[in-house]
């Protein structure tokens, strides 16, 4: 699908529920957590029925998110029916990991092929003042069975959020020498709670990070679906990557769209635009139906964010994070 502006677009980011079993400081509140009501979650039948519809228009790519993913029931049955359609060559997930030991076998068998764990520090007690819940080590056994096992490829993304030194950042970073793991830094973008948070830019971190590991050479030999910028450092197995919404605006060449948990077809991160796909399934619509509202919303699409921004403007996101799937 091409859209408004000429841009290819062949990834969806499907988030399968907007629950999740950390609350993380700047994604959700620690409570009064307001949950989709069942009946209006998208069921897997209409998931499906969906991206069938987007895998005939050019959708190659799906990322499985939430909310924490592996919390919905039936994820690795759904991997492997998204999988299975036609079109559909690649399927990714990104958790959080506290369910990724038991479920990393299953997730491989059924087709996954890459995990992203999100992961901002290897402090315990750091890491339970960010996600508010004791499961760092839950999270760790997850993440050094996906090591150990290496069946499919995996990268972390980490979130400065303390700062370096709080976060021990250097401590994520020295995964990667040790491991065929990619460490992925996101800047902290102004969506939801995340706004109430500072920003440690890019340039800032690379400069730090350079002090202590030396210097960090440009590459470009790490697949992916998106913005990320990779950078080989001496000795490291896995590369170190930067995904800069906020300083480095990448929407010109921004290939996605997104699935929220209650079937809203997002357009563009930052704004409410789109296509509220449930209710036409549920009043019953035709895949050709489906199919025009989706390509009207996709000629529609923004032609970027602005999220250097801060007042308050018309067809602002006020979904968080976990509603949208990041
Ligand atoms: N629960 C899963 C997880 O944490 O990986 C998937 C959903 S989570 C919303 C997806 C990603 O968005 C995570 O890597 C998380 O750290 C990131 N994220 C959440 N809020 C963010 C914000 N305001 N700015 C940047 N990244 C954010
Ligand atoms: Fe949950 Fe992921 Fe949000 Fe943390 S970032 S609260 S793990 S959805």
């Amino acid at each position: 699908m091409i859209d408004g502006v000429g841009r290819t677009i062949d990834y969806v980011r499907i988030s399968v529920t907007d629950r999740c079993n950390l609350r993380c400081v700047y994604c959700m509140p620690e409570e009064g957590v307001p949950s989709i009501p069942h009946g209006q979650i998208l069921r897997f039948e209409e998931i499906l029925r969906v991206c069938r519809v987007l895998a005939k228009n050019g959708i190659r790519k799906v990322k499985l998110t939430g909310g924490e993913p592996l919390v919905r029931k039936g994820i690795l049955d759904l991997t492997a029916e998204l999988k299975a359609i036609p079109g559909i060559e690649n399927i990714t997930i990104t958790t959080n990991g506290v369910l990724l030991e038991e479920l990393y076998d299953g997730l491989v068998d059924a087709g996954i092929d890459a995990i992203t764990v999100s992961l901002d520090t290897l402090d315990p007690q750091v890491y339970q003042s960010i996600t508010r819940r004791d499961e760092a080590a839950r999270v760790r056994r997850g993440l050094e069975r996906a090591m150990r096992e290496g069946r499919v490829p995996l990268k972390i993304n980490c979130v400065p959020v303390l700062g370096v030194e709080k976060q021990e950042l250097l401590d994520v970073v020295e995964l990667a020498r040790h491991h065929r793991v990619h460490v992925r830094f996101i800047e902290m973008m102004p969506i939801g709670l995340g706004s109430g948070f500072p920003l440690l830019r890019e340039e800032e971190l690379r400069t730090f990070l350079e002090k202590h590991l030396g210097p960090l050479t440009p590459c470009d030999d790490v697949p992916g679906n998106g913005p990320c910028r990779y950078y080989a450092a001496e000795g490291f197995q896995g590369r170190l990557g930067f995904i800069s919404a906020v300083s480095h605006q990448f929407c010109d060449g921004c290939n996605r769209i997104r699935l929220t948990a209650d079937g809203y077809l997002k357009t563009c991160l930052q704004y409410d635009c789109g296509a509220a796909l449930k209710s036409m399934l549920q009043a019953g619509c035709t895949d050709a139906e489906l199919e025009a509202v989706i390509r009207k919303a996709l000629a529609d699409k923004p032609k970027g964010h602005h999220f250097g921004d801060q007042a308050p403007f018309a067809g602002r996101e006020e979904k968080g994070m976990s509603q949208i799937g990041g």
